[in-house]
């Protein structure tokens, strides 16, 4: 758990060993005293894992994986990582639940044992939750939200290990955003949701979808956020540092 904002850059299926050179200027950023507040998170995809966590070795920034498999550390599963294989490389953070993979056949039951799996491995995970169009349209978004909390954390006592990221499925990549005050009403929402079923348990909550160094200075007022989770602008680091700068500051 900590009190510093978080910026997680998901780079999706992007990203090459040339792209790695563009970090430079975050991981700069970062030791710079004012932005102490600030904490990065890169998650690269595979391919890039063990590039990442050489190039940010002396830095405060950390790295994640986009993914890990749902049950065991080793064994035939063609295409997949485990979160034993994740931390043994050294990353520290892993991304469950993300829509992108949910699509792809992620059930919250196998969300639920990756989860299990990345914390006893000793990964910090980002959980992501949110509504699709249709539930949205349909009303339908604290019941799902609710069900994907349940259902993913099924046996999971405690959460400070947990980021859990909101990302309405409608948003990502869209460039559509809720108003403020719809989204700072979803956010208390689950933060108060999560405070009764975990027993007041600190929780922290980032938001994901459609975050750009526009709409941050909108974004960044909202109350109970305690960072984003970018994907699309986290991939040109001008971009990515505006959004860290214009938070910070
Ligand atoms: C994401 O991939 O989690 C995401 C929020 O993407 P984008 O910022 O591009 O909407």
């Amino acid at each position: 758990m900590t009190n510093k904002i978080l910026f997680i850059a998901n780079w999706k299926m992007f990203g090459d060993l040339e792209s790695l050179k563009s970090i430079e200027s975050v991981i700069k950023l970062t030791k710079k005293k004012t932005y102490t507040k600030a904490k990065v998170i890169y998650c690269p995809p595979f391919t890039l894992l063990s590039s990442f966590v050489n190039k940010t070795k002396k830095s405060k920034v950390n790295v994640g994986s986009q993914d890990c498999h749902f049950e065991k550390d080793n064994g035939p599963f063609t295409g997949s990582i485990s979160s034993s294989m994740v931390k043994k490389i050294g990353a520290e953070y892993v991304i469950i639940g993300h829509s992108e993979k949910r699509i792809e056949g992620d059930s919250n039951e196998k969300i639920n044992k990756k989860i299990h799996n990345a914390i006893s491995n000793n990964l910090k995970v980002i959980f992501c939750i949110g509504e699709n169009l249709y539930e949205k349209n349909n009303k339908k978004t604290n019941y799902v939200i609710k069900k994907q909390i349940n259902s993913g954390l099924k046996k999971i006592k405690k959460i400070d290990k947990i980021i859990f990221a909101y990302e309405p499925v409608w948003s990502i990549g869209t460039g559509k955003v809720l108003n403020n005050n719809k989204l700072e009403k979803q956010i208390l929402y689950i933060k108060k949701y999560l405070k009764k079923k975990f027993r007041k348990q600190n929780t922290q909550i980032i938001y994901g979808g459609s975050v750009n160094n526009k709409n941050i200075d909108n974004l960044k007022q909202i109350a109970g956020i305690n960072g984003f989770l970018i994907g699309g602008a986290s991939q040109n680091s001008k971009k990515f540092i505006d959004i860290i700068k214009k938070t910070i500051i």
